[in-house]
């Protein structure tokens, strides 16, 4: 995820130069945190606890004021999640927040995610889905909707677990092939953005529930709709599987030196291992020993690569109520103006629906081997990115509401706009 909001739990930042000392914080890091923290935690508990034996990360809060300075901050294993002014916020290794520092940044605040997880799926926020939630909804709307809506596996990921998908499509199932506008959209390839798995998987029933209302209808008869709301299912089964969240971003590969996981969001092949990745596999922004090293990006590029007919695509992340299309790894524009043109438009009506700032992925910061880099590049897709609203991984249950009702507005108007995107930008 990446955004432009301050929202987390900031009662407990602890100033670097004084974590065995009172803490000091300033008005407004107080008011942040009451803001957007519940339960808050009181400051005098358990001030600096480590968290796993193998966690070693931090959320932090670096000065930088340019998207170059971003970048290199991304490149050094720092995962950029907010930036406000001239100060970056995010999560980080111990090993990069040391990196960070060599190379002259200054770290304003530092604090364990250890101390950060408070908060857990079963109570407060059982409205979201795990992955055995997710599978039985996804089920039950291939069983109360046959010869509409089909449901397959495109591959295991690291360890084992399905990576379902939901196909509408009145004329063809499965692996079935299609000649209708095929649209795509995946959730959670980061594992603690919740969010992002929520607003594909209630699109999905949104367009079961709908199916018999006509402009519902006239899409799923002339569409080929594919849904995968949980692209990381072992990240977000471990995020969850206590009743502390882990802030867990990666999915679950074991690298050789027992570091866990590899950013899927850096591990797709075009440009891959460039700016805004970092080749530490203890980072958060770790793109994985090779292009396509891991079981999930490759299966949604097998996935992909065999349906010729997809025309669009959308990953959703959380939090920052933004829409990105490619270049990522690059500050240049994409050269062909004609595309150029569909993808600002088309973002600009999805942004107009939800609320949300349209712009190029790398205006925030760069970052190499996305998503969205390696669908244009690689397939012509018009991929986006939305990085969903919310404040924070952890927002609530009372965020999925209007997150989805935004969304599913503007995943219906892209549904629609398969058929010729060139024409809608028009
Ligand atoms: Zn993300």
């Amino acid at each position: 995820m990446r955004s432009s909001l301050t929202g987390l739990c900031l009662a407990l930042l602890i100033p670097l130069s004084s974590s065995a000392a009172e803490p000091s914080f300033s008005e407004e890091t107080v008011r942040q945190a009451v803001r957007s923290v519940e339960p808050v935690r009181k400051r005098s508990a358990k001030r600096w606890k480590a968290g796993p034996e193998y966690d070693h990360r931090y959320w932090i809060v670096v000065h930088a004021s340019t998207k170059e300075q971003r970048t290199l901050l991304a490149s050094m294993g720092l995962s950029i999640e907010e930036v406000q002014g001239d100060r970056v916020s995010g999560t980080a290794h111990a090993k990069d927040i040391a990196l960070i520092k060599a190379k002259g940044f200054t770290v304003d605040e530092m604090v364990s995610l250890g101390d950060l997880a408070e908060k857990g799926f079963p109570a407060k926020d059982e409205a979201f889905h795990d992955y055995a939630e997710m599978t039985a909804v996804m089920k039950g709307l291939a069983a109360k909707n046959p010869g509409l809506v089909s449901m397959f596996s495109a591959g295991k990921a690291w360890q084992g677990r399905e990576l379902w998908v939901l196909r509408f499509n009145s004329s063809a199932s499965g692996a079935g092939p299609s000649s209708k506008p095929g649209v795509l959209f995946m959730g959670a390839h980061h594992a603690r953005e919740h969010l992002s798995t929520e607003v594909p998987l209630m699109l999905a029933v949104h367009l079961a529930e709908n199916r018999a209302k006509p402009e519902i209808k006239a899409l799923l008869e002339t569409r080929d709709i594919y849904i995968m709301p949980m692209v990381n299912p072992d990240g977000v089964e471990y995020d969850v599987e206590t009743s502390q969240y882990r802030w867990q971003r990666k999915n679950m590969r074991v690298n050789p030196g027992g570091e866990i996981g590899v950013d899927l969001n850096r591990n797709y092949g075009y440009q891959w291992g460039g700016a805004g990745a970092s080749d530490q596999p203890y980072s958060d922004t770790y793109h994985g020993p090779s292009a396509f090293s891991e079981p999930e990006t490759q299966a949604i590029k097998k996935f992909v690569e065999s349906r010729a007919n997809i025309k669009t695509s959308v990953s959703y992340h959380s939090y920052g109520g933004l829409i990105f299309w490619p270049w990522s790894y690059s500050y240049d524009p994409i050269p062909n103006q004609e595309d150029l043109k569909v993808f600002k438009v088309v973002a600009g009506k999805m942004a107009a629906l939800t609320g949300y700032v349209a712009e190029q992925s790398s205006e925030l910061y760069a970052s190499s081997g996305d998503t969205d880099d390696w669908m244009y590049s690689a397939r012509g897709i018009f991929g986006f990115t939305f990085e969903l609203e919310g404040g924070s991984f952890y927002p609530g249950a009372a965020a999925i509401g209007p997150a989805v009702k935004k969304n599913t507005a503007a995943a219906l108007y892209l549904i629609g706009a398969a058929a010729d995107l060139r024409a809608a930008a028009r």
